[in-house]
């Protein structure tokens, strides 16, 4: 750990490597001896198109994206996905299929029902409380589904999926599965041939905010409205390479930046796993093995991103934070609308933070216990 930074466990805009920063520091005024800053050229010059195309080509390398998916590399934030799939997806007919398991994907449903209306829910796990995802069998498409949308990891709720729905009618045909992978993307390998749209803001596991991924397969490009805004077109964004207009030159650089950490320093995707499930598992069990903390999610759908807990008393909320603030644990309020206390353990969280999170439990624990 730098002695300047501390550990950062923030849901979003969220902690990125110190590495990549010391990259980016060593280049900010003078990126390779040009004289000028990344933020500061043309997204049109040959050095910026060779900086965003070695970022597509390291992100494909890192998913082994199928040569049959378009990378863009947009904005709006994961938010206006949840406007543009809808836009992209329904020009054929048809109505949005969602499994919904918390306020994210509440939030993509809201917004294809505003825009288009009559969207489904297919499964939800409302009934439960959103403490477990449903089971693939309890998850029924309508007759007319033009596409299943699901959010993998709810950011809030510390839900995740443990596994990746079958998008099918009831007849047996099958729709493009959408998934809304905000927060856990990168998090570990993953069969992108099974989705027909990733989408991911990227300010979790990607990079600086004001970026979107979206990763969408080549066939589901002829499906979109007339009616749409051109800026949200998948088609226009491919035929564009993404740059339609202005793109987020600095976020699309340091995304790079990450993706190239995470070949390069960490080992792939596979390694991350490992490592992500090692944090995960000592932050789970450290609050399992205590009455003075707890965590609500089902065991199988715990997120490994996002770890929501309470304290048995929740008078003691304001002393946790401001004395873990003042360990240098940073950012541990949960979210507005559920309270508590949350760990965010993005890539870029070391298992060093973790020790010293857990560290801190036991002995805050102990001290008012
Ligand atoms: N989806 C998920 C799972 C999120 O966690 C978030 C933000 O935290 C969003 C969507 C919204 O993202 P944005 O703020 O980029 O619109």
């Amino acid at each position: 750990l730098s002695p300047i930074r501390h550990h950062n466990f923030c849901a979003g805009p969220a902690a990125l490597p110190t590495a990549v920063l010391e990259r980016a520091r060593d280049e900010l005024l003078d990126y390779h001896g040009l004289g000028l800053s990344v933020m500061e050229m043309s997204h049109r010059a040959a050095e910026y198109v060779a900086i965003a195309e070695k970022a597509e080509s390291d992100l494909r390398e890192l998913l082994a994206i199928p040569a049959n998916y378009k990378v863009l590399f947009t904005q709006g934030g994961a938010t206006q996905q949840f406007a543009a799939v809808p836009f992209n997806l329904l020009g054929a007919g048809g109505r949005a299929n969602f499994v919904t398991t918390g306020i994210w994907s509440n939030k993509a449903l809201a917004e294809a029902d505003h825009l288009f209306g009559d969207s489904r829910v297919a499964a939800s796990s409302e009934a439960n409380g959103h403490v477990a995802v449903p089971r693939p069998r309890d998850i029924v498409l309508s007759d007319d589904a033009a596409y299943l949308h699901y959010t993998a990891n709810e950011t809030i709720g510390g839900l995740e999926f443990d596994y990746i729905p079958d998008a099918r009618r009831p007849d047996g045909s099958d729709v493009p599965l959408v998934c809304d992978l905000s927060s856990s993307i990168l998090s570990g390998p993953l069969d992108v041939s099974k989705f027909g749209v990733i989408y991911a803001g990227a300010q979790k596991n990607i990079g600086p905010a004001g970026l979107v991924v979206v990763i969408v397969r080549d066939d589901l490009l002829d499906r979109a409205r007339d009616d749409m805004p051109s800026l949200f077109s998948y088609q226009a964004l491919s035929d564009a390479g993404s740059m339609i207009n202005t793109p987020a030159t600095y976020s699309w650089y340091l995304a790079g930046l990450v993706f190239e950490w995470l070949k390069d320093d960490i080992g792939g995707l596979g390694a991350m796993d490992i490592i992500n499930q090692r944090k995960a598992d000592k932050l789970y069990a450290a609050i399992d093995a205590s009455d003075f903390y707890s965590n609500p999610i089902a065991p199988l759908n715990r997120s490994r991103m996002n770890v929501p807990f309470v304290l048995a008393d929740s008078r003691l909320d304001k002393r946790f934070l401001a004395e873990s603030e003042a360990a240098g644990l940073l950012n541990l309020k949960g979210h507005r609308s559920v309270g508590g206390m949350r760990a965010s353990l993005y890539n870029a969280v070391p298992e060093a933070a973790v020790n010293a999170l857990v560290d801190f439990m036991a002995d805050f624990e102990q001290r008012n216990g």
